[in-house]
């Protein structure tokens, strides 16, 4: 292949565990930072433990042991991150067809490890862009012209929604999906823009975080409660050797994993609910059924509009990797346990 090899990758699909540290906001309130160990030689293990008080008032503690691919501790930066996940995003200019997944509770961090906050802390998403650019020039050296072209959508309620469009037209147009037989996956009426120079980048962030105050009352809440996937896809083309690539990368801010609270909700809340539930599970179901069946068995990739999206990034010759994002806080630790169970399932 090209450049870079990638034999070094571990098999297809990696997990990764990202701690958030507490916010100001937090410290301010006295908030109570869980007990958390980080340990193993490849920086892979972490425990959770908490006091459990028997009925007779004897305190013990229990530990919870999880092994991931890389455990990043609360003092984690967002560089260290990129770096583990660098040649992953490298490959798609192999070719190859990657998801970057960010799954967690709402405040958990997804966003933040995504797409950052400005400045400094540039999370996933430019970063990943910048390296491409970098390296598709570097390639232009020997005679590889590369193309990349981003798509920012939305999944609300199983709806797709352009978050790249005219804002006016927000929730105004039905997006179909339809995967060709090339392996191309084409979504209907959604806007693509050239990315052909890293700032562009800020500019599309910025682009969609107006479609998305558009499209909700709250923001915040909005988008706990949809899914948003930035689609990159690179085309390399070599006129000398007559050699031709296409790779996909997809990053993806999930919804937010907390269970919520079925019973008090109805109409419009009870909706949200199921939808979101129904594709965070069908997710953790077609990686599961992608580790545990090797070859021919069915992939339920059409039980939700997500993995319906992502078909042609999951399984096959793609990779997969996943940030569980957990928060530090005592009174997070419940939801916290579901999130790094839901992980050990797809691990
Ligand atoms: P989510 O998208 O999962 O709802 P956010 O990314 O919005 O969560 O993060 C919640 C809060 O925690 C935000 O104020 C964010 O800036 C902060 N935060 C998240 N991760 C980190 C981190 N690694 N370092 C510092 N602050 C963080
Ligand atoms: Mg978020």
């Amino acid at each position: 292949k090209l450049h870079n090899s990638i034999q070094e990758l571990k098999g297809n699909i990696r997990v990764f565990c990202r701690v958030r540290p507490p916010v100001a906001s937090e410290m301010a309130n006295h908030g109570k930072v869980a007990s958390m160990r980080f340990y193993g030689d490849d920086n892979d293990k972490m425990e959770l433990s908490e006091e459990v008080s028997s009925t007779l008032g004897k305190v013990t503690t229990k530990s919870y042991p999880f092994s991931f691919d890389k455990v990043f501790p609360p003092e984690s930066t967002q560089e260290e991150c990129f770096e583990e996940i660098s040649q992953l995003v490298q490959s798609a200019l192999d070719g190859y067809n990657v998801c970057i997944f960010a799954y967690g509770q709402t405040g958990s961090g997804k966003t933040y490890t995504m797409e950052g906050p400005p400045g400094a802390g540039k999370g996933m998403i430019p970063r990943a862009v910048q390296q491409i650019y970098q390296v598709a020039q570097q390639l232009n050296e020997s005679n590889w012209h590369y193309t990349m072209e981003g798509q920012f959508m939305e999944i609300y309620n199983e709806t797709v929604h352009d978050l790249l469009g005219d804002c006016s037209n927000y929730g105004k147009i039905k997006h179909d999906i339809r995967h060709e037989k090339s392996g191309k996956t084409v979504i209907t009426d959604m806007t693509s823009v050239l990315l052909d120079s890293p700032a562009r980048v800020n500019t599309m962030l910025r682009k969609a975080s107006q479609n998305r105050a558009t499209g909700a009352t709250n923001m915040n809440e909005r988008s706990s409660r949809s899914h948003s996937v930035f689609m990159l896809r690179l085309n390399g083309d070599n006129p000398v050797t007559g050699e031709r690539t296409t790779g996909v990368l997809n990053l993806i801010d999930l919804a937010g994993s907390e269970r919520l609270a079925m019973s008090g909700s109805t109409g419009n809340r009870l909706k949200e609910t199921q939808a979101i539930n129904k594709s965070l599970s069908c997710l953790g179901d077609v990686i599961s059924a992608l580790l545990n069946n090797k070859e021919g068995g069915h992939i339920p990739y059409r039980n939700s509009k997500l993995t319906y999206l992502l078909q042609n990034s999951l399984g096959g010759n793609s990779k997969t990797l996943m940030f569980v994002n957990i928060s530090p806080l005592s009174e997070h630790f419940n939801e916290t346990l579901c999130s790094l169970r839901f992980a050990t399932k797809v691990n």
